[in-house]
């Protein structure tokens, strides 16, 4: 068990000191009542045990220091019985009265210079911000859970995120006064709370009330704060793990904390609290291992054929899949989300892009003329060079850029970033087609996108679903197809299950599918059996259609 912070080890001096103390209090009076003098200067004497009690220990024993000395007094210093006179319990009361002002004084004082004492240059606190450091939340944070009397708590981690462009704009000395203006709020708004200064753009908080509310913490920040007459915005992103749910150790709820900020920070939420589906301590060792694991061929893609209203195949999406030699098959739900805002991302698009044509070239030369949907991410580009790199892996696999279909979801359309949108426009000058992924989710109107720019919108799955259940998105589907058709732009239906939704989506004027309902996604292997079967089905042998290039 790691050892108690110092404030708390004085606090705690063992009841054996305590006793001594108190002991040598009664000693102390005896040995003065010796001498003989007058009760006055006993009483002004016996201040001296006071102060040192409430110094030693805390302003409780001070006070505790004070009613004994009056005990003390009557004791050593006054004719027996004398207290009960009135104008003696009068004085007595008085002086009681003082000794524990002093006992509670001297003990508050000693507690506020115990404060004030930790040097700015003291290793553990942070000169500007005056925060300790991470290394004592620890040490807080065991020392609650050493105490029986505690059985909730809770732990916040506050990260300016918007800290870079504060910077950027205002300088570094401005961030000491957003610091100092963010630590004040949150003191004043959460009595009793503890903050620890994690790194210079997140705080750590340690709240022992439980009921206090998390929404008002996430409004706090809402307004934008005064800094020198100038207002701010800080955005701020929180994540909570709290004692017992979000972990039993200092070490656990610490590391939980950070999955529930990273979390939030991946959906741009402004608050999560832990939860432990939320729990994926191995996505770093995960990250690390994945350029060797493109090097080793453990990355490997799966198809999923996109059908026409006639059931013609139309287009092939390529799924990643991680055949990782411990843990068998990874679906890209559990490393993808984490992955696509690092620069893996980039190595993983131009690996598919590269293994994908290659694919597809030897369906081409088996004379299946379809086209080829890859998945890239926002950071794709965000990379200067990313459509020329795109257009010179197609150069050198001879692929026909109109057959290259490129997913990205809405938010890839809506970056305001020149280097966004001049890789799209690139590519688009190229003849590559763009889709929207994922559509509807993020409730942006394809009214809002440069139409000449996009091939088709695919419809998220979550519309699907609901279609019969839901009368609400059929109306929105209908009106996203009816704009999706006035600008000219496909409309793919993602995730279809059964026969009727397909039916309904076909009525609505959907013109391609895609899901369970017409075929899972395949292995390379598989998915040619699957289009030399469904060749047949249509009567036609796959060498009988004739390539466009
Ligand atoms: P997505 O692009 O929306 O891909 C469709 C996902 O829905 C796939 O999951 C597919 O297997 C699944 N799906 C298809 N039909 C049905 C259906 O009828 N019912 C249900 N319940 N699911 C269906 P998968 O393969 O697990 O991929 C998940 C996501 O991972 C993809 O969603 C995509 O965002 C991402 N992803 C996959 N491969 C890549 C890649 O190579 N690069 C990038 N950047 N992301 C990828
Ligand atoms: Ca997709
Ligand atoms: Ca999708």
């Amino acid at each position: 068990m790691k050892s108690l912070p110092a404030d708390r080890k004085k606090r705690e001096r063992p009841f054996s000191i305590l006793a001594l103390l108190l002991a040598l209090q009664v000693l102390f009076a005896y040995a003065i009542s010796k001498f003989g003098i007058p009760e006055n200067i006993f009483s002004q004497l016996m201040y001296l045990p006071i102060i040192t009690a409430g110094y030693l220990f805390d302003y409780r024993i001070g006070i505790l220091s004070g009613v004994i000395a009056e005990l003390l007094i009557e004791v050593f210093a006054t004719e027996s019985l004398a207290l009960f006179q009135p104008q003696r319990l009068y004085a007595a009361s008085f002086r009681v009265f003082f000794f524990m002002s002093c006992g509670y004084i001297t003990g508050k004082i000693k507690q506020k210079m115990d404060e004030m004492k930790i040097p700015a240059n003291h290793p553990k606190i942070h000169p500007f911000t005056q925060l300790p450091y991470w290394g004592s939340i620890t040490e807080e944070m065991n020392s609650l859970l050493n105490n029986h009397k505690i059985l909730h708590f809770r732990f916040f981690l506050i990260e300016i995120s918007n800290q870079n462009v504060l910077f950027a704009t205002y300088g570094l000395d401005y961030i000491d006064k957003v610091n100092q203006i963010i630590i004040a709020k949150l003191k004043s708004h959460y009595k009793g709370c503890k903050l620890f200064l994690v790194r210079l753009n997140t705080f750590a908080m340690i709240l022992p009330e439980v009921r206090q509310d998390v929404e008002e913490l996430v409004r706090l920040f809402e307004q934008p704060i005064l800094v020198n007459g100038i207002p701010i915005y800080c955005e701020v992103t929180i994540g909570e793990a709290s004692y017992p749910e979000g972990g039993q150790t200092a070490d656990a709820i610490q590391k939980n904390g950070f999955v529930a900020l990273n979390e939030a920070q991946l959906h741009q939420k402004p608050y999560q609290q832990y939860q432990p589906k939320l729990h994926n301590p191995e996505i770093s060792v995960l990250l690390g291992q994945f350029q060797n694991a493109i090097q080793n061929q453990e990355i490997e893609f799966h198809y999923q054929p996109i059908v026409d209203t006639n059931g013609k195949v139309h287009s092939l999406e390529a799924l990643v899949r991680w055949n990782h030699p411990v843990k068998g098959m990874i679906p890209p739900d559990q490393f993808i989300p984490d992955l696509e805002f690092t620069r893996i991302t980039n190595i993983l698009t131009y690996y598919s892009l590269e293994y994908n044509l290659n694919n597809m070239a030897r369906l081409y030369q088996e004379g299946f003329n379809l086209d080829i949907s890859i998945n890239i991410s926002i950071t794709n580009l965000y990379q200067p060079d990313f459509a020329s790199r795109v257009i010179a892996i197609l150069a050198k696999h001879n692929f026909p850029s109109h057959h290259l279909e490129l997913e990205i979801t809405e938010r890839g359309f809506l970056a305001d970033n020149p280097e966004c949108r001049s890789n799209l426009d690139d590519l688009v000058n190229a003849g590559i087609k763009l889709s929207i992924d994922d559509f509807g989710v993020g409730f942006t109107s394809i009214s809002n996108f440069r139409n000449e720019m996009i091939y088709s919108i695919k419809i998220d799955k979550s519309f699907v679903e609901e279609i019969h259940a839901n009368p609400a998105n059929q109306a929105i589907l209908e009106g996203i197809i009816a704009i999706a058709k006035a600008s000219n732009v496909a409309v793919i239906a993602e995730g279809i299950e059964k026969q009727s939704e397909k039916e309904k989506l076909v009525e609505l004027g959907v013109d391609y599918l895609q899901g369970y309902l017409i075929s899972k996604p395949r292995s390379y292997t598989s998915i040619r059996s699957w289009l030399i079967d469904s060749s047949l089905r249509a009567g036609k042998l796959p060498s009988e259609e004739i390539p466009e290039k």
